[in-house]
């Protein structure tokens, strides 16, 4: 039996990641491709460059390294705080980090001071999202603090919308990052070269010509990887959303009757989308919650519809299946950023990149 994999069409990243930094040059924008969702794959991670993004950014060291070794020729930049026991690792693997805590920018000082170098900081502010970042009113008791330290450099400030309260991106809030920008030039004296105005939930805002000119980056992994935007995952004009498709195989077809009446206890995964008692034909696909998020995964094959899925299989109704399904098949889906996620980075998932068949890791 063929392992549940995922095909990866290079061809359609490198597409999807031209329109989106050819619609943000034309705003005076540059684009962070973020790989995170992708676990980092070094073959994504150059399709975004060939599709011209001037840097990666990706929230795992882990990831950035592997970056590092495959010599892309831009910038990376780490998205998440790191841990304090990985300064060092941190400045010797990115060129800019976005930073929300003190105490974090001043060991990442010294571990760059002790190597001889100076490491670039953003600052993330909270505008409104409640994940992270410093709040407005702390920027410049805190900037002022990071302009003393050694070893560091302030280059920008950024803020991320739409993450956790879904708050949306509005010509208001990218004012206040502005703002927030143009206080910190003023009391420091200089420009910054970095007003990170958000992610891919910020392209609708960015299409209206409502984005203020001074933001200068996005830092844009889904609209990318899947071909959507985020504040509502709407398919984003000139891009595609099947560069990534799971595929698992059929390991068993049967007509089952209606459950019988009887006795009821709990069911092992109660999130399970349907009951799923009725009759049908139903397939047993070999993917299951222990290799991706199932919960994320949309049929490709005309037709099916999934009923549930448990550690090990998806239960799909495929009574209505526009081709006949078999046992052996391989059936398709495609699958949301958190399905991708969980995908790329499982171990008991192949990736194929989808041209010449490769095995990008395994
Ligand atoms: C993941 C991430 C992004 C990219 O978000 P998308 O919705 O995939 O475009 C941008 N900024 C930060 C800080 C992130 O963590």
């Amino acid at each position: 039996m063929s392992r549940p994999h995922v095909d990866v069409d290079v061809a359609a990243i490198e597409a999807n990641a031209r329109t989106i930094v050819e619609l943000c040059a034309g705003h005076g924008i540059e684009v962070m491709g973020v790989t995170k969702g992708a676990f980092g794959l070094p073959e994504v991670a150059a399709a975004m460059v060939r599709g011209g993004v001037s840097s990666l950014g990706d929230s795992r060291l882990e990831h950035l390294e592997g970056l590092r070794a495959a010599g892309l020729g831009v910038p990376l930049a780490l998205l998440r705080p790191p841990s304090w026991a990985d300064v060092e690792r941190v400045v010797d693997t990115v060129d800019l980090t976005f930073q929300t805590e003190l105490a974090t920018i001043e060991r990442l000082g010294s571990a760059a001071g002790a190597i001889g170098r100076v490491h670039d900081v953003i600052v993330m502010v909270d505008l409104g999202d409640r994940r992270e970042g410093i709040l407005p009113e702390a920027m410049p008791a805190l900037t002022d603090r990071v302009e003393e330290t050694p070893g560091i450099r302030l280059v920008g400030v950024a803020t991320n919308l739409s993450c956790f309260t879904g708050l949306a991106p509005t010509q208001e809030n990218m004012g206040q990052l502005v703002e927030l920008a143009e206080a910190v030039e003023r009391r420091h004296g200089r420009r910054l070269t970095w007003v990170s105005g958000g992610s891919s939930s910020a392209l609708e805002l960015l299409s209206s010509g409502a984005m203020p000119s001074r933001i200068d980056q996005l830092r844009v992994g889904e609209a990318i990887l899947l071909g959507r935007e985020t504040l509502h995952h709407r398919p984003w004009p000139g891009t595609v959303s099947n560069a990534f498709v799971l595929r698992a195989e059929v390991v068993e077809v049967r007509h089952r009757p209606p459950a019988p009446e009887g006795l009821r206890g709990d069911r092992t995964f109660a999130r399970a989308s349907e009951p799923a008692g009725e009759a049908g034909l139903r397939a047993l696909v070999a993917v299951g919650r222990a290799d991706v998020d199932v919960e994320g995964l949309t049929p490709l094959d005309l037709g099916h519809r999934i009923l549930g899925g448990t550690s090990d299989y998806l239960v799909v109704d495929v009574s209505d299946a526009e081709q006949p399904v078999a046992v052996g098949d391989v059936a398709s889906y495609r699958l949301d950023y958190g399905a991708l996620v969980s995908a790329m980075g499982s171990r008991s998932v192949d990736v194929l990149l989808a041209h010449d068949g490769e095995r990008a890791h395994s």
